[in-house]
């Protein structure tokens, strides 16, 4: 069985869970925002608990923050959570990025804040966006902030700028199934370092530290992770994932998409010994990234074009976070696939307007709704052989 990602893990991670990692946190921050080109980075204990931290810490509250419909639910969660309202902007069917061109009329003199995401690792036009917030701004006289959600997009460009690196705030998730991970884990990166000062000090007040029996936790949950995502067990593992409740319900307060509700520990401080395992990650990120690339070239290359599938684009600056296709009958193609030894996840299934806890604000995101039933996503992490791809490419093609 192929999985549908895997985190790319060794020795020298394995390694930090034995030891004390004193500092981690910090030192972490800085090698975080040297490598993404920031004047500093601030660590959370989850994507979703920076990204309302910020807000919060910003006094962002009572007003409108404009997101794509197509993203992860935390985000619509994380700006309900801190008092504020999401404003949906459908997206574009052949990148998945929010349509630039319906972010006008999605501006008032409510929004404080333009979250854009660079979904799937490809990057989105900056300068456009930069140019629409800044007329909004003139127009309705108070700074909006642009937050750039780069969960997908670790060392993407736009136009050879690096993406995250420029504007206000940029957000990176580091829970297991990002690109590169810190067990679990969140990151903001400023280019301006009084405004990271001003988030981290509201963090060091409002955040509280976490137990050592947490630490033991994390630790417990990595190693599960090893074992969960190696050869010999995966076979299991994925049995337990689709047949059996149980890995949902160990997960489950990490996976509410249809409830306004973070996990317990979202006000609790990144732990030394996740930002130990992050650090290592960091150092691998060059390779993660060019490893990506050459297997979205291979399938590129590799799959035979089919009448009624939709391949994703190759961009250049984009680094491929996920491999979508839109399919028709996706259920069929996923049950087909698995038979055949290769789990396709389904990304992201969800439009976020539509969840139950949006759809009385009424937003109408047609092309979201559409991918939302239809992408299936290939396995592209860094851990595949040439073999591995062959053999995916030979099922895709077989059809
Ligand atoms: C994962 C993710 C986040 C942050 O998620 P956490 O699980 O809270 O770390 C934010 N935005 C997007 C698009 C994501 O995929």
């Amino acid at each position: 069985m192929i999985p549908r990602f895997k985190p790319w893990l060794g020795w020298a991670e394995f390694r930090t869970l034995f030891r004390c990692n004193r500092g981690a946190v910090d030192r972490f921050e800085q090698e975080f925002a040297r490598t993404f080109e920031a004047a500093d980075a601030v660590a959370f204990p989850h994507g979703r608990s920076a990204l309302w931290a910020f807000l919060n810490a910003v006094g962002v509250t009572d007003a409108e923050v404009v997101m794509p419909a197509y993203t992860c639910s935390v985000v619509a969660h994380a700006i309900s959570l801190s008092s504020n309202r999401p404003r949906f902007v459908d997206i574009r069917p052949d990148d998945y990025n929010m349509d630039l061109n319906l972010l006008p009329a999605a501006l008032n003199e409510h929004t404080r804040a333009v979250i854009v995401t660079h979904l799937f690792g490809y990057p989105l036009d900056l300068e456009r966006v930069e140019t629409l917030i800044g007329e909004a701004e003139a127009r309705y006289g108070h700074k909006i902030w642009l937050i750039q959600d780069c969960a997908h997009s670790f060392g993407a460009s736009w136009k050879g700028r690096l993406v995250g690196s420029s504007g206000d705030v940029a957000l990176y998730g580091l829970n297991i199934s990002k690109m590169m991970t810190s067990i679990f884990g969140g990151m903001l990166t400023f280019s301006n370092p009084e405004l990271a000062a001003q988030v981290r000090a509201w963090r060091n007040t409002h955040f509280k530290r976490s137990s050592w029996f947490k630490g033991w936790k994390r630790r417990f949950y990595l190693f599960a992770v090893y074992i969960a995502f190696s050869k010999l067990v995966y076979g299991f593992t994925w049995w337990l994932q689709e047949k059996t409740p149980l890995l949902n319900y160990l997960t489950r307060s990490y996976h509410l998409d249809d409830l306004i509700r973070f996990p317990p520990d979202f006000k609790e401080r990144m732990l030394d010994v996740e930002a130990a395992v992050g650090r290592v990650q960091l150092k691998k990120y060059p390779e993660i990234i060019a490893r990506r690339r050459v297997v979205a070239a291979y399938y590129d290359q590799h799959l035979s074009p089919r009448p009624d599938w939709v391949p994703p684009p190759l961009v250049e600056g984009a680094t491929y976070s996920h491999f979508v296709v839109r399919v028709p009958n996706r259920g069929a193609v996923v049950a087909k696939l698995a038979e055949q030894g290769i789990h396709v996840g389904e990304l992201i299934q969800y439009s976020v307007p539509d969840l139950n806890s949006y759809r009385a604000q009424g937003a109408d995101c047609p092309v979201s709704r559409q991918a939302s039933q239809s992408t299936i996503n290939v396995p592209i992490d860094p851990t595949l052989t040439y073999r591995n791809l062959r053999q995916i490419a030979a099922i895709l093609n077989a059809g």
